[in-house]
């Protein structure tokens, strides 16, 4: 517990000083109240996550206390929404017993989670832009039950600690989660004749689900199927949900310098790359001030993750991918894998990736992604490089 207390006190102060620098240039005089209008929690096999849905960038001020032990979160020059009635949620996990939100005073909404404090190993509170939430994620000792018994709000599973020897033989690979990037008010990046990153995406995605449901018996999940906004960190959410074995997100990239082409793939990880970081930024529609501060939370986060077998996985798509592609086309180019701060990779509990497929940013790649051929032959890549993974865990 001393070593939660030391984590927790930098948390804090570290939060608090983020929050107001990040604040100070545009909150000269006093800001409106923001309406807190939404408070959700999805309870995971290793953790339970619970969001708080503001909608305006506001400063906010995380703590714990002990007597009696709870972890809450003060929303400064906030008010809650008339929907939103003060409230109790109960949560039915053996570590949380409920969260509740109320307005603390006039301008201040606050939001506690009553924890069993010996019963979790850490949590860590983050928030995300567009529109602006603050998340907490409360993470349990290993074997602390997930669902209590009665109703859970998901289906209860054990505990995973790692791969089962089938998973590891690729026996147990059942369903793939693909992600089309953004969609609904978010389009992504754009070229100059208005070609969208979120149509792009959308269409190899969908590419990818028949190309998969033909050659194989794999369950294929979009995470949407239409031009809908889906926020990033409800992706993982649905992913974990059905129990996906794979998790892909389909983006397109773009650049600055325009003569950038080329295609690169992305597992979680913290990165000193400024060009990654700047990339990341735009990706979860937040500023690359902001990385730095995800880069805190990533470089314990991927303690936890999965992350050289989603390692593994980017290197076998990248691989895959630029081939596929260097069979009908001249000069592509590959980028690599890497690591990245991607908010839509966080939470996942199987392999996860995010593949740039090309640049919208390049006159030539933004040509060739018009074409449904130059899109097949992308969906065909990441299909096979899908297909490459699994066979390399069964000769694991
Ligand atoms: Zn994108």
């Amino acid at each position: 517990m001393i070593r939660l207390d030391l984590r927790f006190k930098t948390r804090r102060v570290a939060v608090f000083l983020f929050v107001v620098l990040c604040l100070a240039p545009f909150c000269p005089g006093q800001a409106p109240l923001a309406e807190v209008y939404n408070l959700r929690y999805y309870t995971h096999p290793n953790f339970t996550r619970i969001v708080v849905d503001v909608g305006t960038l506001r400063e906010y001020f995380s703590a714990e206390l002990r007597d009696p032990q709870r972890i809450y979160i003060d929303i400064y020059q906030a008010k809650l929404n008339p929907i939103l009635r003060e409230e109790a949620i109960p949560v039915r996990c053996d570590y949380i017993s409920l969260v509740r939100i109320s307005q603390k005073n006039p301008s201040t909404v606050r939001v506690v989670a009553e924890v069993d404090l010996a019963k979790v190993v850490r949590y860590q509170v983050f928030h995300v832009l567009d529109p602006f939430r603050v998340v907490i994620d409360i993470y349990p000792r290993p074997g602390t039950p997930t669902a209590a018994a009665g109703k859970p709000p998901q289906p209860a599973q054990p505990a995973k600690s790692g791969y089962s020897m089938a998973r590891q033989l690729g026996l147990g690979i059942k369903t793939i989660v693909i992600d089309p990037g953004h969609g609904g008010s978010d389009p992504g990046c754009l070229d100059s004749f208005g070609q969208q990153e979120k149509d792009t995406a959308l269409d190899i995605s969908l590419r990818l689900k028949e190309l998969l449901k033909a050659s194989s018996e794999l369950a294929v999940i979009l995470i949407r199927e239409t031009d809908i906004h889906v926020p990033l960190e409800n992706r993982t959410v649905i992913a974990n949900q059905n129990k996906a074995d794979i998790f892909i997100s389909v983006h397109v990239n773009a650049f600055r310098k325009k003569d950038r082409r080329g295609v690169e793939t992305f597992y979680l990880n913290f990165s000193p790359d400024p060009g990654v970081n700047e990339l990341a930024a735009r990706e979860n529609a937040t500023t690359t001030k902001t990385i730095g501060e995800m880069d805190k939370i990533i470089k314990k986060i991927v303690q936890n993750s999965k992350i050289i077998e989603s390692k593994e996985l980017a290197q076998k798509i990248q691989e895959n991918l630029v081939k596929c592609l260097s069979r009908n086309y001249t000069e592509i180019k590959d980028l690599g894998t890497k690591g990245g701060p991607f908010w839509v990779l966080i939470g996942s509990e199987m392999p996860s990736v995010l593949v740039e497929v090309s640049h919208l940013s390049n006159a030539q790649e933004a040509q060739r992604l018009k074409s449904g051929a130059y899109r097949q032959q992308i969906a065909q890549g990441i299909h096979e490089g899908i297909m490459a993974y699994i066979q390399s865990l069964g000769k694991g």
